[in-house]
């Protein structure tokens, strides 16, 4: 049986955006093309639902895409930014909530000894890398293949042919010049790994520890360790990227998780609670190479800002063990009914899943690197995606992005996702 839904009122400001908005949007991801239909115009939300123009309603595994891990408007959060809107909106000089949410981070994340605050994850992954860069008196990075660390242009490689090879330019208007310094191998390979360290002096390694822009790709055992051990060798800095896994997969994010401690690490989304803030930090001695404390300039007119850190601190601090531990049997009850709802209409998907994120990807193997997750049949998931769509449910619209379940998707939400994702599974299946 097929079912659809109203989108008139979508599809009448799609239009309209078009006009002045490149692509109708201002992030491409939102504009829904890799699952081929139309973007959704958002007009509210409240806990795990979103309601668009339409007045359609979804149970949302989107979530701003990582940020809001406590649900959409969470009473405590809005009225901690309300409350910080009242007394202004940003001044342009220290407040108490930097220094109250600097002190939250530490304690979570111990390797995060200092931290600088910036307004996207972005500027954090670049900033990160420029410290990294003036700490070792070296320029060369290494990345995975599938990583995304924001659209910073050095980062913004692809591999060239063969292992290890210079990064190439991912986008025009990226010069070779920028990517040139980039050495790029796939996730999991650890003979391309040691090949790389083996080859070049780098300034830093930089890692989502676990990989959740390509889907969710995890981890093989042993090499967080290795990527630590090859660093320390080589005289390089270890970065993580914990912008998503960061205070989400548990209290002090994958580094807690996988007992490996990076030299910096790199956050953003949940540290922000829904407003732009994200944030770079690591050991003391590094980052005292930030200005005005040393010599390395970094700055940011927003930086810090008193609302976003009022909602970011707000949502660390809702952020309890039990939290945790609800939000990791959220992801399983649902991780486990989503591989149950495809077997039962025989469609072959792999599920990743780490507290609060999964991935279904089409396909009878589980992707270990970019080019096993790029093989998924995309096809299958789009249609799948519109299928769950037009049943109330709104999954991330890439087979390269994870779901973010939420703290505020009760058992009630798990079960109509399930009965629609058993529905869409048998309607592409
Ligand atoms: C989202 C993301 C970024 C970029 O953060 P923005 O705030 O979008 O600039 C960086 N790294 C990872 C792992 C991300 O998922």
């Amino acid at each position: 049986m097929s079912v659809s839904i109203t989108d008139t009122k979508s599809s009448e400001l799609y239009a309209r955006a078009l006009q002045r908005l490149p692509g109708g949007v201002n992030s491409p991801v939102r504009a829904m093309r890799s699952i081929g239909r139309d973007p959704i115009f958002i007009d509210r939300a409240d806990g795990a639902e979103i309601v668009d123009v339409d007045g359609n309603r979804y149970v949302d595994y989107v979530c701003s895409w990582g940020p809001l891990i406590h649900g959409h408007a969470h009473p405590e959060i809005i009225e901690a930014v309300v409350t910080a809107a009242h007394r202004g909106t940003t001044f342009g000089a220290p407040t108490v909530g930097e220094v109250e949410i600097a002190e939250e981070i530490a304690r979570r994340m111990p390797s995060v000894e200092m931290v600088r605050m910036t307004s996207s994850g972005t500027e954090a992954s670049m900033s990160a890398i420029r410290l990294a860069r003036a700490a070792t008196g070296r320029t060369k990075l290494l990345k995975f293949a599938g990583a995304y660390h924001g659209h910073v242009d050095g980062l913004l490689a692809e591999a060239g042919s063969g292992l290890a090879t210079a990064g190439i330019p991912a986008s025009p208007g990226v010069p070779e010049s920028a990517t040139h310094e980039t050495v790029i191998v796939p996730w999991n390979d650890g003979e391309a790994i040691a090949r790389a360290f083996a080859e070049h002096e780098f300034a830093a390694v930089i890692a989502e520890p676990y990989p959740a822009n390509m889907g969710l790709v995890l981890p093989v055992e042993g090499l967080l360790e290795l990527l630590r051990n090859k660093a320390d060798e080589n005289g390089a800095l270890l970065i993580f990227d914990e912008v998503i896994t960061g205070f989400r997969v548990s209290a002090g994010g994958a580094q807690e998780r996988e007992g490996v401690t990076p030299d910096l690490t790199v956050m953003g989304k949940v540290v922000g609670g829904g407003l732009p803030a994200a944030a770079y930090g690591g050991r003391r001695v590094l980052m005292e190479r930030i200005a005005p404390a040393g010599d390395v300039y970094q700055a940011g007119t927003l930086s810090g800002n008193p609302l976003a850190v009022a909602a970011g601190l707000t949502t660390l601090k809702l952020l309890d063990d039990p939290a945790y531990l609800r939000l990791g049997a959220t992801t399983e009850t649902l991780a486990a009914g989503l591989r149950d709802a495809a077997a039962a209409a025989g469609v072959p998907v792999s599920v990743n899943s780490v507290p609060g994120l999964l991935t279904v990807f089409f396909s009878e193997v589980t992707p270990r690197d970019y080019a096993t997750a790029q093989a998924c049949d995309h096809e299958a998931y789009a249609a799948w995606c519109r299928a769950l769509l037009a049943r109330g449910v709104y999954p991330p619209a890439s087979q390269y992005e994870a779901w973010f379940p939420s703290l505020a998707h009760t058992s009630e939400h798990l079960d109509r996702t399930l009965d629609a994702a058993a529905a869409a599974f048998t309607e592409v299946g």
